[in-house]
């Protein structure tokens, strides 16, 4: 795998406007300031729940969305400052699309070839090159033996075969595949991830796949998570140090600005609302619930080991400039704070 970066993404935002019953619209933003970058070469799994912005992030990269705001790079294509024309060209040029119904884009009674062929000849090739152009697409994604049966005549896993092949169609840099195993067994699904990833080392093809399954992290060579529009973690293969073999590490994505996301299980544990400690220890970075906050939101809950009480008050430091300020408030208050009965109030 090349070093070389081939999606640049910077503070991407995407804002979508719903249109209301009563004639308003509602902004709804898929992507929140999302910096993310992908290696040419590399295969990449992007996991989240759904709504977080994950099919938007494949639409931006896709060229079929334009960004909000912010920066998506492909190669050195800026997408959001392409012309019309030239993002039409990137689309047809440099990406390919795979689908969750891998029946999306094809015929049900044409043959496993002639759906290959039909979107070859549709971009203008003719002739024999598109038939050997269509069965070489075939070979590529091991299909040579049934490329006479009729798309309805093929299973779920031959089908998604035959989408691939039209997506490698324009030889793409980049190959974009939203939820591919989705629809298959586990079984098939392992076989759509093998030639997946047969097609990236051979033809050093960038894949970008999005999933619900977290098992994905076995087949590519980096998970990110996106939660709310924004990378919230990474997973990476890792060798071990003593040995050949590699294990994976969830890390937490720093971003351009030095936010990081923490899990919203370790906040609810935490009970933490808003605001955070931060200390420098002697290894790292200790996150902790502020006292008092903590405290004042969890009056009920006892507390944990090791956690500390408040300050108490008369332990707090008052500035002598403070209390000059309060000595003579209280003298000037003094003669009005009497009652009728001369009892202090
Ligand atoms: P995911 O793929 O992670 O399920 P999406 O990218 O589809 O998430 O959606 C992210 C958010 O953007 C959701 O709140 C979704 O409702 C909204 N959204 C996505 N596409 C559109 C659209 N075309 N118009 C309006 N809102 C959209």
């Amino acid at each position: 795998m090349n070093t070389e970066p081939l999606i640049i993404c910077e503070n991407l935002v995407k804002i979508y406007h719903l249109s209301q019953e009563n004639g308003g619209s509602v902004e709804v933003q898929a992507l929140q300031g999302m910096d993310i970058t992908v290696a040419e070469g590399e295969m990449l799994g992007i996991v989240g729940a759904s709504g977080s912005g994950k099919s938007t992030l494949l639409n931006v990269l896709g060229g079929l969305d334009r960004p909000t705001g912010g920066r998506a790079l492909v190669g050195n294509q800026d997408l959001g400052q392409l012309s019309p024309t030239a993002l039409d060209q990137y689309r047809r040029k440099t990406v390919g699309f795979v689908w969750q119904q891998a029946t999306r884009n094809l015929i049900p009674y044409l043959t496993a070839l002639e759906n290959i062929e039909l979107p070859l000849t549709l971009s203008g090739q003719v002739g024999k090159s598109t038939r050997q152009r269509a069965r070489e697409l075939l070979d590529l994604v091991d299909l040579r033996e049934r490329r006479d049966h009729r798309l309805d005549e093929l299973s779920g896993g031959e089908q998604q075969r035959v989408a691939i092949a039209i997506a490698l169609a324009n030889s793409p840099k980049l190959l974009l595949a939203d939820e591919p195993t989705g629809e298959l067994d586990t079984v098939t699904a392992q076989t759509i991830y093998d030639l997946l990833r047969h097609l990236n080392k051979q033809l050093g093809l960038t894949i970008v796949i999005v999933s619900h399954d977290p098992g994905i992290a076995r087949h590519v060579d980096r998970v990110v998570a996106v939660r709310d529009g924004k990378l919230a973690s990474e997973t990476l293969r890792v060798q071990k140090a003593d040995s050949e073999e590699n294990h994976l590490v969830e890390l937490a994505v720093v971003d351009a600005a030095g936010r990081l996301q923490i899990p919203r299980e370790y906040l609810e544990q935490f009970n933490i609302h808003h605001r955070v400690q931060v200390e420098l220890t002697g290894n790292g970075i200790l996150i902790r619930p502020p006292e008092r906050e903590h405290h004042s939101h969890d009056h009920a809950s006892a507390s944990s080991p090791g956690e500390q009480e408040p300050a108490a008050l008369d332990s707090i430091e008052v500035p002598s400039s403070l209390l000059r300020v309060w000595q003579s408030l209280k003298s000037r208050l003094k003669p009005s704070s009497k009652n009728h009965n001369g009892d202090e109030q």
